[in-house]
Order: C-alpha cells, then structure tokens, then sequence
C-alpha cells in the first residue's frame, strides 16, 4: 500500500475540539450557548442510533441538544407545526429533521418548512440555491467534511480534476458545487455515464457516492490521485456482517495518493460537520464572527 491513510476520526476529533473551544468563548463572552433540536419521526433503528450520537456529540461540545421523538404516525400538520416553533425558538440555532421521514411525510415540505438559517443539513432549497451561486449558505454535512479533508490535504484545490461518482441531493451534487466553488474542474458521474472507469480515472480527486460495495476498483484509479469514500455499505462476513465503502479499498489504496478508509473516514467527519453548522448558525443569528475553518 502507498497512499496516505486520511484519518477522519481524528479529523472530527480536531474539529469538535475548534467547536467546543469556540463554544466555550461564546459562553464567557456573549452569553450564548447554541442549540441543537433534533426531530426524530418513528422508529428506525438506523436513525435511532445516529439521534443518539448526534445528541451525545452535541452535549460534548457544550451545546444544548433537544430531542424530539414523535410516533410513527404523527401527522404532517403536527410535525409542521414542531418545525414552526423550534424555528421561533431562540434557544434553538440548529433543526434538523432526521430523514428518511415515514412515506405519509412529505419530507421536501417538511425540510422547506425549517427556516433556513437554521437548517444545519443545508436541504432547504434556499440553501441548495445559495450553494449553487456561490453565496453563503448553510452546507450538507457531509460533503462539507469531504471538502475540509481534501483541502487540509491539498491545501488549494485549484485547477485539480474531480470526479464525483454519484448525483443525489444529499451528497454528489452539493459536493460537485463545493469543489466548483474552490475552482476544481469537475465532472459528475452516475449510473448513466458510459465508460466511467475511464472518467474516474483522469481525476485528481474521486470522490465516490454511489451506494455500491467496493465498486471503484484501484484499475479505475490515476497513480497519486485522492480518493474520498462516502459509501457505507454492511456486507456479508462469515455470521456477521462489515462495512465497506463505495472503493475497494485494497486496490485504491496500491495506487492512490493518498484515500480515506470505511469505517473512520467520512462517516466521522459527517457530525463533526453538523455541530460546526449548529456553531455557525448560532454565530450568524447573533451578528457575531464565525469560526474560521468550519464553513465553505
Ligand atoms: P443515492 O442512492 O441517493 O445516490 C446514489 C448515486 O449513485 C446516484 O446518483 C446513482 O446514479 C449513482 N449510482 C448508482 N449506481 C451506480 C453505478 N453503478 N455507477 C455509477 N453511479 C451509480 O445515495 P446517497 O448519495 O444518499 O449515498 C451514497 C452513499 O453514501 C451510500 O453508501 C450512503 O450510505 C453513503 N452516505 C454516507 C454518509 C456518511 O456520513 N458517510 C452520508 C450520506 C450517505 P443515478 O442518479 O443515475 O441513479
């Protein structure tokens, strides 16, 4: 193996800490602890599980974290009218709503319904249009600590080749206008692209979000090239199951310069990112400096 292992748990592990430091400061200086209202609809063991971890992480960082947890066959009505409170609620800087929301829920009125400024996923189309003319706006998590990551490796990004495998609204596309953003020349691949080893293979950096176990093999991969992992995929192992990413990391790793590992490299950072937006958020409704470093 010669790549450089990106350490992503270590990455978040710094940028909770720049957080919580940046926290303690607005605490003793301004009086302002931000808040963090996470609203969870129904029951998904998944979801439960990241609730859980954001609300521990939220409450390490020493933001206050509420958490909703509503039935599964709470109303739309219901569930909009939470929204419009936590979004007049000065206590709360950050909402998220914790997707997917069950099928009676229609997840883009109730993502619109969130005011953007404290839309921490940064899904509302206001914020999806800022991102895309360059204007502030609140980032999609995890394509924003793909973004820290490439750039504390790179230091500037401009005029690399990037290939983002992969076109949802979560991940591909904002992640495609954040590399646009600091002048990378950028292609987005997806299940209709003819002949995409050969695509993936002029990139400086590849960015996979694919949802495919081990797709990207390291004969797809230029020699030196920055391959970032957002897939996390269980795969059978034995009885049990392992995650793996969208990479074969094997593989990419021989030929990569440098590659982010599943477990320990996006998923990580994906967090760390919502609490640097919780952070930010609060810092822009007060008219206060924002923390360098955590935003695009
Ligand atoms: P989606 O299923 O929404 O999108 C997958 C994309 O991959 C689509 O654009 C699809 O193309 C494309 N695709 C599917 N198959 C192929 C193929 N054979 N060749 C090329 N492109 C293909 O997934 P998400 O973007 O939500 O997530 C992607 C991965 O990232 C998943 O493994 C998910 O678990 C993970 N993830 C990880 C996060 C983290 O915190 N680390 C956060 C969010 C997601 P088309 O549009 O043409 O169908």
């Amino acid at each position: 193996m010669s790549a450089t292992i990106i350490d992503g748990k270590a990455f978040a592990a710094r940028v909770r800490a720049q957080v919580a430091e940046h926290i303690t400061r607005l605490k003793s200086e301004h009086g302002l602890t931000p808040g963090l209202a996470v609203v969870l609809v129904g029951e998904d063991p998944a979801s439960q599980v990241y609730v859980r971890n954001k609300g521990k992480q939220t409450v390490e960082v020493g933001m206050t974290s509420i958490e909703h947890r509503l039935e599964a066959d709470t109303s739309e009505a219901d569930l909009l009218d939470l929204v419009r409170k936590l979004n007049v609620d000065p206590k709360i800087h950050g909402i998220l709503v914790q997707l997917p929301l069950p099928d009676h829920l229609n997840s883009e009125l109730v993502i619109n319904t969130i005011d953007p400024a404290k839309d921490v996923d940064g899904f509302h189309i206001s914020n999806v249009g800022l991102l895309g003319t360059g204007q502030t706006s609140m980032v999609p998590c995890t394509p924003l600590g793909c973004l820290m990551m490439l750039r504390d490796h790179h230091g500037s990004l401009s005029g690399l080749n990037a290939v983002v495998v992969g076109r949802s609204n979560i991940v591909g596309k904002p992640m495609a206008q954040l590399l646009l953003g600091d002048s990378c020349t950028v292609t987005i691949a997806h299940s209709r692209t003819k002949n995409i080893a050969e695509v993936v293979g002029k990139a400086d950096i590849v960015v996979a979000a694919v949802g495919r176990p081990q797709m990207i093999t390291g004969d797809w991969i230029k020699p030196g090239a920055t391959v970032i992992d957002v897939g996390i995929n269980r795969i059978p192992n034995g009885e049990k199951t392992r995650l793996v990413g969208d990479v074969d990391f094997d593989s990419c790793a021989a030929v990569a310069g440098a590659i982010t590992p599943v477990p320990g490299g996006v998923g990580p950072m994906t967090i760390a990112c919502l609490l640097a937006n919780t952070l930010t958020a609060a810092c822009r409704a007060n008219g206060l400096s924002e923390p360098s470093g955590l935003t695009a």
